[in-house]
């Protein structure tokens, strides 16, 4: 299928006060290595062209010394200082964007992303122009009030809990932030990609298959989960070579 290039914007300028730690949990340690390092490594593995990181404003230095020093990330053209929310990074990501006809979104804290899910996101996006992965939810969801008393339980079958990578058309995301970034009304309650695409444009965005597996480290116990889906993949590819 002829599509022209494919970039991709990972995203590690947050705090991630909730991990508790002095260490940014995009920096700490999984499975020995920078978290962060195992993000870039799925990308560059992968049919994506271009890679923009980036981080905190500041840290620009200290990501280039310390954590990219000795890795082979050929694909990365860029990195560059992120903003005060998630979408103020996005935009900075879009900005240093080379040419692309189409972009993918990725938090830099889903280090667990794999290569199939990342060519079915391209394959969304050039399909659909649009398109997040995600999973239908597990539990029941409940809608509180400001007092903790339920009032509403949504649907299940019809609930999805949305992952990255979120992956679109360039002009069309582009344009969608161009607009979202102008005007400070449009920016209240933005969480993800989809919704500036959703709220700016008229193109219905698909959902596609993520992995339970995709999780975001957020909370000490989530590194412990990532280290143990690592080790039981380790383990897997071990046996699969042992019984070539
Ligand atoms: O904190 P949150 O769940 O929104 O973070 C999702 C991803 O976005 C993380 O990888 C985080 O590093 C990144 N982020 C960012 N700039 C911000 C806030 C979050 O790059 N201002």
């Amino acid at each position: 299928m002829e599509k022209g290039k494919t970039g991709v914007i990972i995203l590690a300028g947050g705090h991630g006060r909730r991990m508790h730690s002095r260490v940014q949990k995009q920096y700490m340690l999984l499975a020995g290595r920078p978290l962060i390092l195992h993000t870039l490594e799925a990308f560059e593995n992968s049919p994506v062209d271009e890679i923009v990181l980036v981080v905190g404003s500041g840290e620009e230095a200290y990501v280039r010394k310390e954590i990219l020093t000795g890795s082979r990330i050929s694909k990365l053209s860029a990195v560059v200082a992120g903003g005060r929310e998630r979408y103020h990074s996005v935009y900075e990501g879009l900005k240093a964007m080379h040419d692309c006809a189409y972009v993918l979104i990725h938090d830099g804290a889903r280090p667990l992303v794999t290569e199939p899910m990342i060519r079915r996101a391209i394959q969304g996006a050039v399909e659909n122009q649009a398109c997040v992965v995600g999973m239908p939810v597990k539990d029941t969801i409940k809608v509180a009030d400001a007092q903790g008393y339920a009032v509403a339980t949504p649907d299940r079958s019809h609930l999805w809990q949305i992952q990255t990578p979120q992956a679109f058309a360039y002009r069309l995301v582009r344009e969608a932030y161009d607009r979202m970034m102008a005007d400070p009304s449009r920016q209240v309650g933005i969480t993800d990609d989809a919704m500036v695409v959703e709220n700016g444009s008229d193109v219905k965005v698909r959902l596609i298959e993520g992995s339970y597996e995709n999780l975001k480290v957020t909370t000490p116990e989530d590194l412990i989960l990532a280290e143990a889906l690592l080790q039981a993949r380790r383990q897997k590819r071990t046996k699969m070579t042992n019984s070539d």
